[in-house]
């Protein structure tokens, strides 16, 4: 047996026809840069999430970067970023001119703890990133209410949560702007890099736009230095086509996400995923917290089943982070250690998942010593 922890292939042969016509179709039209297959894909991107203006842009890193630039924020401003989360959270708020202040995670959702964050706030601080990690969706009244209090921009993180609502509302239009990613492995990929950023406002937008591309109002008229940075025609073709079936793709999700938690509830050592009471929570990844990890991903992966860990050190831990000197945080730091994310994809069958709970209840009853450890998990 292997169970892959995401299948692409799979994916693509399920809709093959359809990508295919659209490849042909940029290709006939040579629409590869701008073109109506990008206009085509902002549009109806902007309008699945509710929001007013869609850019498309290089990848969900640039999105983050343009973004934090785009508000122009004075120099020496602090952006609050949560610890746990891939590298391009912070990395883009550093790039974009701004100070990366970290924050420690929620040990429920792991998505950023609202009351960490606004221990943090200083007079500089003039932004957050709420990043809506594995899929689920950050407590977004309450970053919104810490915003208003001190007048801070709220930047939304959404490249894990393409289709994620918040009390019914689509992730991504909430805050000031949202960015995406679509790397091929995210909810919603491409065939390649490739993001976009999504914001109601207007001016915003077309800043944002300006700045993906050259700084320019029209072909050579630049207003102001930009970079390019910019979402080419087939890979927005082929998002137009995957963008389509993304709902039924995300019910796919759920329904192998329910399928986890009931096949490993009560086991032993193992701290499942919840799900917030304001969630629609898209499953990105379903990630559990063990207390040996090494021994069960190996044995998982003597099985045939592949995992992954997100992430395995925390954000200011990291080397590149090292001169921040950020001090301990309680949750982010310790999870790191302990979480593991197992197969989950739109093409993966709940017979897989009951065979990948089998296997971890095997693992469980096999080693003797979980009795002693288990409690160690305690956050
Ligand atoms: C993938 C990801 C990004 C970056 O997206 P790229 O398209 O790979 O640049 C940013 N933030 C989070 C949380 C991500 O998971």
């Amino acid at each position: 047996m292997t169970v892959r922890f995401l299948d692409l292939h799979a994916q693509y042969q399920s809709i093959s026809d359809e990508i295919d016509a659209a490849i042909a179709g940029v290709i006939r039209d040579s629409a590869f840069i701008g073109g109506s297959y990008l206009k085509s894909f902002e549009e109806n991107f902007a309008a699945y999430l509710g929001a007013l203006f869609c850019i498309g842009v290089g990848n969900g890193t640039d999105a983050i970067e343009i973004a934090v630039e785009a508000l122009g924020l004075p120099p020496g401003s602090e952006i609050l970023v949560p610890a746990n989360s891939f590298i391009a959270s912070s990395e883009a708020v550093t790039r974009g001119g701004s100070r990366v202040v970290f924050c420690d995670c929620d040990p429920e959702t792991y998505t950023i703890s609202v009351a960490d964050a606004r221990r943090r706030v200083t007079p500089n601080t003039k932004a957050i990133v709420a990043v809506h990690l594995y899929g689920h969706p950050c407590d977004m009244d309450a970053v919104m209410a810490l915003a208003a209090e001190h007048d801070l921009y709220v930047i939304e993180d959404a490249a894990q949560a393409h289709g994620a609502k918040y009390k019914g509302r689509r992730v991504g239009g909430i805050g000031i702007v949202g960015t995406f990613s679509f790397y091929p492995g995210k909810n919603l990929g491409a065939y390649g890099d490739g993001g976009a950023i999504v914001t109601n406002d207007p001016a915003l937008a077309k800043r944002c736009r300006m700045i993906a591309n050259h700084g320019r109002v029209e072909k050579y008229n630049h207003e102001f230095e930009g970079r390019n940075s910019r979402l080419d025609g087939l890979q927005a073709a082929i998002l137009d086509v995957k963008l389509r079936h993304l709902d039924r793709w995300l019910e796919t999700r759920c329904e192998l996400a329910r399928c986890y938690l009931d096949g490993l509830s009560g086991v032993p050592g193992i701290v499942l995923p919840v799900i917030a009471p304001w969630a629609f929570h898209v499953w990105h990844l379903f990630v559990v917290r063990v207390d040996d990890r090494e021994g069960l991903s190996a044995y998982l992966t003597r099985h045939g089943v592949q995992t992954g860990v997100h992430y395995p050190i925390s954000l200011p831990h990291l080397r590149a982070y090292a001169h921040l000197d950020t001090p301990p945080l309680p949750c982010s730091g310790v999870i790191a250690d302990q979480l593991l994310s197992l197969p989950l994809g739109d093409q993966l069958t709940t017979d897989e998942v009951r065979s990948v709970c089998r296997l971890i209840k095997a693992y469980r009853s096999e080693s003797e010593h979980i009795e002693s450890t288990a409690q160690g998990i305690s956050i």
